[in-house]
């Protein structure tokens, strides 16, 4: 069985780069399974489909080839072929997302990939519904959030830091609108799995989040880092 370690929470709880941290400390690789999502929603926008029409993005998803590869062990995000990782991190893309990410059929198909992927080599997994829906057994289960607040800060630096002027109540308007939306949905909404571990970072570095992780790792599957 490979060694597979579960990390869900809300949007700019930090996940997708201290979950990088934890996957190089602990030499085993990171499958981001939002980059999955958000290629399926590129696909949706590319073809004119308008991402809240369940029935059109339901009839079209299993048309999206969406695959990950790595290289130098960073996940690499393909539709069709297409190294897309780089045009899916768009406002646009996100909120597309979101939406796409409601509908079953859509989930159905990413949960399938997903399980495949997770199965072929020591990963760990970052997502909304993973610790609940995709590796219900996964013997590491995180959740990893933060203040709606502290996290609209982090991802507001982050913009300003790349030019992006938006406001800071715009920022935390659009997050709370993605929390809201990924929490109240009915198929597999984000919620902490039983089993999870809570890290909530609001107060705490990034290492020692990535500490904190390790630590739980390691109660399980013995000193690895
Ligand atoms: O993690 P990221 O913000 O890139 O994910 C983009 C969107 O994909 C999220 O807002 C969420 O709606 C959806 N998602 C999901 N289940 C996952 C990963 C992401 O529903 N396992």
């Amino acid at each position: 069985m490979p060694m597979n370690i579960a990390i869900d929470g809300p949007v700019g709880a930090g996940k997708s780069s201290i979950a990088d941290q934890v996957a190089q400390r602990l030499h085993i690789l990171h499958l981001d399974t939002g980059a999955m999502y958000r290629t399926v929603a590129l696909y949706m926008l590319r073809n004119g489909i308008d991402p809240q029409d369940e029935q059109t993005v339901s009839a079209h998803c299993g048309e999206a080839d969406v695959r990950v590869a790595y290289r130098d062990g960073a996940q690499r995000t393909m539709l069709g072929g297409e190294d897309v990782s780089d045009l899916i991190r768009t406002g646009e893309v996100s909120t597309a997302a979101s939406a796409i990410s409601k509908w079953p059929a859509v989930r159905r198909r990413m949960v399938a990939a997903q399980r495949e992927i997770a199965a072929t080599a020591d990963m760990l997994i970052d997502g909304r519904d993973i610790g609940t829906r995709v590796l219900i057994d996964a013997p590491v289960k995180i959740f990893l959030t933060a203040t709606p607040e502290e996290r609209a800060r982090r991802r507001y630096r982050q913009q300003i830091e790349k030019g992006d002027m938006t406001p800071y109540e715009q920022v935390l308007a659009e997050l709370n609108a993605r929390d809201a939306q990924d929490m109240n949905r009915e198929t597999d909404p984000l919620r902490q799995a039983e089993d999870a571990g809570l890290v909530d970072s609001t107060n705490m570095t990034p290492e020692q989040v990535v500490d904190a992780i390790i630590a739980v790792v390691e109660d399980v599957y013995g000193k690895r880092a």
